[in-house]
């Protein structure tokens, strides 16, 4: 009998959160998660403000990408496009692999950039971010994860923001210990004036900005560089939580819902690698390799890992890896390494010695 199966409070646990929650040697728990992964018949309360405030901006966005194609100048394309990255390398990099995962360590001008590009895109504080997302990997595809992707695709990519979110989640994330992100006083900072500061950074700057400095129109700045890069971003964050969690292959463990998804990876900078992710969410390359064309976080956090603003880099070895997709992956092939350039390894003083990671006792 495990530890886990014996304590009522990890009952519906279903996956591992930092590599101290895990029960066995390569990573994973001990108990059958596959009872625990459905969708009871619920009622659940509309947000009427998100829905229509979602449905404008999509369909602005969509007006916005006849702008874009047509009659948006250069600049506000390159700058949109811009945009995009820093909001996605936000996520990717800073919300998730640093403040949810703890993968590796940033110092303090690095975190301040990363919430800096976090704040150009509405997609909540990275401590919300951090908190829900927290939620998720510990209870990923129940009913007390946010976007459960057992309730269907459009539940898990975009209804979840649809509706009031369930008390449950809501005491899950409260039972959970945030006390390292309370700690970050530039996280708190930007969760404290989030919303003034995403309004100046995220909506009106991006407005003026093409408008001063290249004369471009107000419908043009404010459809391309505003909405249709906001409506991308968020869909490109949403399909993780889709699309990743439903197509693709379970190479490192077929008994959880995430997958390997290359789209996915293309345009969220490389979180399509969700299976391995959810196998081990502390590794910052979120996947078997690091930074690349398919990585470009992962290549984000190593370029700072190089100048010494990221370190303490985690990943996990080979061994565990292959341990750990001959006892549970599905026996599809693991994806092959990208050959667009020579990946080179990162230099063993940046990343954590492997010797940190410690699982519990089995057998009481
Ligand atoms: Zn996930
Ligand atoms: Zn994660």
């Amino acid at each position: 009998m495990s530890l886990r199966e014996n304590s009522p409070a990890n009952s519906s646990v279903t996956g591992v959160l930092f590599e101290s929650d895990a029960d066995t040697a390569d990573g994973a728990l001990s108990a059958d998660i596959s009872q625990l992964k459905k969708a009871e018949k619920r009622e659940f309360k509309l947000v009427w403000r998100n829905i229509i405030l979602l449905s404008l901006v999509h369909l602005v966005g969509l007006y916005g990408v006849y702008l874009f194609l047509f009659h948006a100048k250069w600049p506000t394309r390159l700058f949109t496009i811009i945009l995009y990255w820093m909001g996605t390398v936000a996520a990717t990099a800073g919300a998730h692999r640093l403040w949810s995962h703890r993968s590796y360590k940033a110092k303090w001008p690095l975190r301040a950039l990363l919430v800096f590009f976090n704040l150009t895109t509405f997609h909540f504080s990275c401590f919300h971010w951090a908190r829900d997302h927290r939620v998720h990997h510990k209870y990923a595809d129940t009913d007390d994860d946010p976007h459960n992707s057992s309730r269907g695709f459009f539940f898990a990519h975009v209804g979840w923001l649809l509706i009031e979110k369930p008390s449950n989640v809501v005491a899950r994330g409260k039972s959970l210990d945030l006390s390292d992100l309370y700690a970050d006083r530039i996280l708190m900072f930007e969760h404290k004036y989030y919303f003034k500061l995403v309004t100046l950074l995220g909506f009106v700057l991006p407005t003026i900005i093409p408008m001063y400095m290249w004369n471009e129109s107000f419908i043009n700045t404010f459809c391309v560089a505003v909405v249709l890069r906001l409506a991308i971003v968020l869909n490109a964050q949403w399909s993780i939580n889709s699309v990743a969690h439903m197509f693709g292959t379970r190479p490192y463990d077929k008994n959880i819902n995430p997958t390997q998804t290359v789209g996915v990876s293309i345009v969220c900078l490389g979180e399509g690698w969700h299976n391995y992710h959810h196998a081990f969410p502390w590794d910052y390359r979120a996947a078997e390799w690091g930074g690349s064309s398919l990585n470009l976080a992962a290549a984000f956090i190593e370029f700072f890992a190089k100048i010494g603003w990221a370190y303490d880099l985690k990943t996990v070895s080979p061994e565990m890896i292959e341990r750990r997709v001959k006892r549970t992956g599905d026996g599809n092939p693991i994806d092959a390494m990208p050959t667009d350039h020579e990946l080179s390894p990162m230099p063993q003083s940046l990343l954590l010695d492997e010797s940190h990671f410690h699982y519990k006792q089995l057998q009481l």
